[in-house]
Order: C-alpha cells, then structure tokens, then sequence
C-alpha cells in the first residue's frame, strides 16, 4: 500500500467560497492562538490552556462554532506533532520555532481526516462534486480517478484565488514491468537534463521569458497606494504569473519524471547541492529556473510508487573528465570544450553524454559493486535493447535534441 495524492481545481460557489474563506481564517485564528500560547509559556505559570475547544467556548471567539469543527481540531492535531518535533533531540533536520501565520501570505488551507467525511463517499466522481460536512456538495473537476480509500482531504486558496481539493489516499500501486535498461542524467543549464543514452532536454527559460512581463507588473504595483483597490488588483495579476510559470514548469517535469520511470528501472543522478550553487549570483537565475530538486523529487517519489531504483551519486564525483569507456581521466578541461577524444581509447565524447554515462556508471557501480568487466558487460547487454520511446506529448517533443 502507498499513499498518493490527487489534486483537483474546486469551483465554489460565492457562498461556500465565502465560508471556505471563514474556514481558513478560523483555523488561522486558532493556530496563532497556539504558537503565542507556546512562546508565552513560563516555567512559573499559570500558563492559559488553549485548544479549539476553549475558544469555542469563549463568547469571544463565538464564530468558531460555525466553521468545520474537524478542520480546528486537525489543525490543533498538526500542532500537538510539530511541537512534540520540535522537542524530538534525535531529529537530524532540526525544525524552526513555531511561526504565525500571516493573514496577508494568501495561501491558506485546512485539512480534514477522511474518517469525518465518510471516506470516500464525500466525493461523486459521476457528478464532479465533494461534500464536506457543514456546506452543500462544491463543484470539483475531476481528470482522474482514485480507487484507493481517501484518507484525507486538503481545501486550500492559492495567491490566485483559485481553490483546490487535494486528496491523500491509500493505494494499491501496481509496479511497473522491468525494462532492463538503466540511465544517468546529468544537470545542467543550457539543457536541463543530458542523459546517458544520449538524449538532451532542453531547459525550457520560461521564468526568463515571463520575467520581463513580471517586473513591469511588479512596478506596476508599486507604484499603486498601498491598501487600495487598484494596489490589490495588481497583486492578484502578479500572482496570476508567478501561477503561470509554476504550472508551467510543474508541466514539464512531470512530463520528464514520468517518461524517465517508464522507460528505465535504475535512474541515477548527481546529488547537487543546489543551494551552494545559488550563492554564485550569476547562475542563481538559471538554477532556479530549472530548480532541479523539484524535478529529483518527483523522479524519487514517483520511483518509489512504480518499484524503481533512483540512486544520487556523491557530488563531487568528476564525472566530466574522466572517459565513461575505459575510465582514464583526463587532463584539466576549460567548461568551453563541448567535445573531446579519449587519449587511451580514442572514443570521441560528447562532454555532456559522457559525464552522464559516468554517473550512470559510478550509480550502477554504487548499486550492484560491479567490477569494471561486469560494468562493460551490463553495457552490452543494455546496448542489444531497443529504443526508448520519446515522450508521447509533442510539447514535450519539441523540447528534446538528439547527440
Ligand atoms: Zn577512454
């Protein structure tokens, strides 16, 4: 059983958009209530005690009583876990101090067990609607189904003022049928990713393109008096775009993540530290731009759905100048030598493919200890296989040159 989340665009009514919105606020209101309660805690007390219930009961906050109950309490469940992390000493990643949460950030969200909505009888695939407790069924479009059982259900606004339903469900993933063939890629920026069997992506610099668009309706809205309408509407065009290059790019890497696990049971990459490199102002664009951890965090995740082997070699592995045929290493390369000849075996290189094939190697050699016989071997073997389809999407085709 695997967990797997679907995410569906939801169309509200004015009405029910108008008590989603009560929704976020309330469980806002009681997630601030709980963080100053923990910052204003004293060893000497008396410290107040706060939940959903006790603001529910103050004549105060009266209005708690005619929002999703379920989503208080989630929340204040959500706390009770971060709180008990932050205290967690075995944790390696140690997590911040408890943050408020700002009424202006515009993404808001709350989450409801799908044990208080019956499963998965809240949601009508047949008539494309979701049914949460305490509002009438909310328009939702579904693409694609689900079969496991719902475990949870997400509602959240983004910036846009779009609302979506996102759903976790327990899922019986069938794994995907061997292929016998393996790949490295290699991250770049002139091309995304450079693979092994020689195949480049191009990176597709829409942040670039749509960057221009942005900064004039970001000076646009500077110009605007803060707090007024017109001030806001130019906000909400700015968002629209960040929105615009967001989907975009999710586009394309889960068009790439999906074909990479479809054709190749052992996917290995380099582990970067992407963030080391942002500090270098100069590529700091670009890099983000192709934000690369988000693309190796579909390809993991979606490797482990399928049964895949997703492997990141060591960093600093110098996977472009030593030669993938015989492994002699070759002398200092300026970054301007696209092309290059093996010295040793005379094998003609593509700087890119080869540096790829070396972490295909240096992956498959982590894996499996091969020896460099059995490596060559496994090369053979794979060689004798037939092609790999190309993306299906033509969008996606188009976006793909050859070695
Ligand atoms: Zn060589």
């Amino acid at each position: 059983m695997t967990y797997k989340g679907y995410k569906y665009r939801a169309y509200p009514t004015k009405e029910q958009a108008e008590f989603l919105n009560q929704n976020f606020g309330c469980v806002r209101l009681l997630w601030n209530k709980l963080v100053s309660a923990f910052h204003s805690w004293s060893p000497v007390g008396p410290n107040p005690f706060v939940s959903e219930k006790t603001l529910k009961n103050n004549p105060e906050y009266d209005f708690m009583n005619d929002v999703i109950s379920y989503a208080l309490q989630q929340k204040r469940i959500d706390f009770d876990e971060t709180k008990k992390q932050y205290f967690n000493k075995k944790r390696k990643v140690k997590i911040g101090k408890m943050k408020f949460k700002s009424k202006h950030s515009n993404r808001d969200s709350f989450k409801i067990p799908g044990q208080a909505l019956g499963y998965n009888s809240c949601i009508d695939f047949e008539k494309g609607s979701i049914k949460l407790t305490k509002m009438t069924p909310m328009k939702l479009v579904i693409d694609r189904e689900f079969s496991g059982r719902l475990i949870s259900v997400t509602v959240s606004r983004n910036p846009s003022g779009q609302y979506f339903v996102s759903v976790l469900v327990e899922e019986e993933i069938e794994l995907k049928q061997n292929t016998g063939r393996s790949i490295g890629i290699d991250l770049g920026l002139t091309h995304l990713g450079i693979l092994s069997n020689g195949l480049k992506f191009q990176n597709p610099r829409w942040f670039r393109e749509s960057q221009a668009k942005l900064k004039k309706a970001q000076q646009h809205m500077s110009r605007k008096t803060k707090g007024s309408n017109r001030r806001n509407k130019q906000r909400l065009k700015v968002a629209r775009i960040y929105q615009k290059i967001t989907n975009q790019r999710n586009w394309f890497h889960h068009n790439l993540s999906s074909w990479l696990v479809d054709n190749f049971d052992v996917i290995c990459m380099e582990d970067l530290s992407v963030k080391s490199m942002i500090k270098n102002h100069s590529l700091a664009k670009s890099i983000s731009d192709a934000s690369w951890s988000s693309l190796a965090s579909m390809i993991s995740y979606k490797s482990n759905w399928y049964g895949r082997t997703f492997h990141k070699i060591d960093r600093w592995y110098p996977s472009s100048k030593t030669c993938s045929c015989c492994g002699v290493k070759a002398e200092e390369m300026n970054m301007s030598v696209r092309e290059w000849t093996c010295s040793s075996c005379n094998t003609h290189h593509d700087r890119d493919t080869n540096a790829a094939q070396n972490i295909r190697n240096k992956g498959l050699a982590d894996l499996y200890s091969l020896t460099s016989d059995e490596l060559a071997d496994y090369r053979r073997r794979e060689e004798v296989r037939p092609e790999v389809e190309l993306p299906r999407a033509s969008s996606m085709k188009r976006l793909v040159d050859l070695y």
